[in-house]
């Protein structure tokens, strides 16, 4: 199911993790020469993504919120 992004955040390991509107958080590692994601090490290229959406597969299996979604 196709989420948009609505922020992001640092996990304990430095790895970025996208925030979906559905309440999943999805990890979007730039992590070369396997996962080449150099917009999401930059603030700029975050911001850009904003509302984009990435394909929820947590949200497929019924999977319940890893935290509450923006706005209720
Ligand atoms: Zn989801």
């Amino acid at each position: 199911m196709q989420r948009p992004i609505t922020g992001f955040h640092l996990d304990e390991e430095q790895h970025w993790v996208a925030e979906l509107a559905c309440g999943h958080n999805q990890h979007v590692r730039h992590d070369p020469p396997w996962v080449s994601r150099p917009w999401v090490t930059t603030e700029v290229g975050r911001a850009g993504k904003l509302g984009a959406r990435l394909e929820c597969r947590k949200c497929d299996r019924g999977e319940p919120r890893d935290r509450d979604p923006v706005g209720g």
